[in-house]
């Protein structure tokens, strides 16, 4: 059981305006991580109600994902995966590209990291429009694995991100 509540988390997530970009206001999730009480209790709130045996693989999102996610796969004794954006995995990949505001963008993940019927938690630190959870669940999708829930510790919810990702249960622990 996690002994922080999800106050405590957003106590600690520092909001950046105007970064990177005008009108952007950053969620700066460092003041959290550099807390060992909060940073292990966001793990735990993240993973609640799994346990060890329970998940065979998490895969996080490039590139604050990998923070929790391996964190959370070493909690269950589960694997880590990454998904990675375009260009930067070394192997064999599968690619999904999917709409900004402005533009595309391209993640990709190894064509043998999950293996078929493979019980996966999807992680990021934050869910916005979804369209980058959405693009992952699908690359885990075409692999054969199966999404037991996508957790974030953050979700700007006037985004409506949760619409893009109908279906799948999620997990949010701090919601804006
Ligand atoms: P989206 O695909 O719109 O849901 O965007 C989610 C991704 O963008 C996550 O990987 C976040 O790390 C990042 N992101 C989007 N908006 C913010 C924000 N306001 N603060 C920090 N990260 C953000």
């Amino acid at each position: 059981m996690a002994d922080v509540t999800p106050l405590e988390i957003q106590q600690a997530i520092r909001n950046v305006p105007d970064f990177p970009q005008p009108g952007i206001q950053f969620k700066d999730i460092t003041p959290l991580l550099g807390d060992a009480r909060l940073f292990a209790g966001s793990i735990d709130l993240l993973t609640e109600g799994f346990t060890p045996g329970q998940v065979d693989t998490v895969v996080g999102i490039d590139a604050r994902g990998f923070i929790f996610a391996a964190a959370a796969a070493y909690r269950l004794r589960a694997g880590f995966v990454p998904v990675r954006k375009k260009g930067k995995l070394p192997y064999l990949t599968h690619e999904q590209t999917y709409q900004l505001e402005y533009g595309t963008n391209t993640i990709a993940i190894h064509v043998d990291a999950i293996r078929p019927g493979a019980r996966v938690l999807l992680m990021d630190d934050l869910l916005a429009t979804g369209g980058t959870a959405a693009a992952a669940a699908e690359l885990v999708r075409k692999l054969g694995g199966q999404i037991l829930q996508i957790a974030f510790l953050i979700e700007l919810s006037h985004l409506q991100g949760r619409a893009r990702l109908a279906g799948y249960p999620i997990r949010s622990i701090v919601v804006y």
